[in-house]
């Protein structure tokens, strides 16, 4: 269970009416038994049950069960697409270990706006499920051009696009450890300026993702196990 809360030894942990419908409503929990939390910053902590009620209750930290495992430092920046395949976007890059998640508008972006505390919230979610101890930032809708006026010029970035055919991630010349990020485009693809600008970036590797055109939730998670494969761990 997620938790916005300090975890350590004896650490009481209170619970909002929704975990409290969660753990004793829905997974039938009562006091004694325990539960697993994190927090994103504290690692995994197995906790008891002091109190429990249908409105609140309070869970009271036993053992620390797993460290804090951060993940590579990887950003996913991407255009975002309709609802549902936003949503999945942010999914996968939690799961596949996305340190940062950063939607982005492009010439093209279908999608003006974004509910940036449903992203996070699914960011979380996705954590949980596969029992990670950290969660990804998901940012605010940001500019592409404004993103790339401020990058920070150590970072490495992967530009995915369907007009490179044949170009594969060529990373002899980087070394393991360093920061990255992947930059996927909308459904309409990048601008002939966008193309320019980000082709003579100096830390831009342009990388083609196979001959065939994918649809960009489909390219988003290819990207990330090609540089997982290549780079992550
Ligand atoms: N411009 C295209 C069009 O309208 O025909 C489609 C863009 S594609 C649906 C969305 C994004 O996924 C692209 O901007 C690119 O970042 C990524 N992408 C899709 N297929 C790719 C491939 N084969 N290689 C590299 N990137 C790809």
């Amino acid at each position: 269970l997620y938790v916005e809360h300090p975890l350590g030894p004896g650490q009481s942990v209170p619970l909002t009416r929704e975990q409290a419908h969660y753990l004793f409503g829905v997974m039938r929990l009562s006091v004694g038994r325990q539960v697993a939390l994190f927090n994103g910053q504290d690692g995994e902590w197995l906790s008891d049950v002091a109190e429990a009620s249908k409105r609140g209750g309070l869970l009271s930290c036993a053992e620390q069960t797993k460290p804090l495992q951060l993940p590579p430092d990887l950003w996913l920046l991407f255009a975002p697409i309709k609802k549902a395949r936003t949503d999945f976007i942010v999914e996968k890059a939690a799961e596949m270990g996305a340190a940062r998640i950063m939607p982005v508008q492009t010439g093209f972006t279908n999608s003006e706006r974004i509910r940036q505390d449903r992203l996070q919230a699914h960011a979380v979610e996705a954590a949980e499920q596969c029992g990670g101890t950290f969660v990804p930032e998901v940012t605010e809708l940001q500019r592409l051009d404004r993103v790339l006026d401020a990058w920070p010029e150590d970072r490495q970035l992967m530009f995915c696009d369907e007009a490179e055919v044949g170009s594969a991630l060529r990373l002899a010349e980087n070394e393991p450890g360093q920061p990255w990020a992947i930059l996927i485009g909308p459904e309409g693809g990048f601008s002939d300026h966008e193309r320019k600008r980000l082709k003579a970036l100096p830390y831009a590797h342009v990388v083609s993702l196979g001959p065939r055109i994918l649809r960009a939730d489909t390219a988003a998670v290819a990207a990330m196990t090609m540089w997982q494969q290549a780079l992550g761990d």
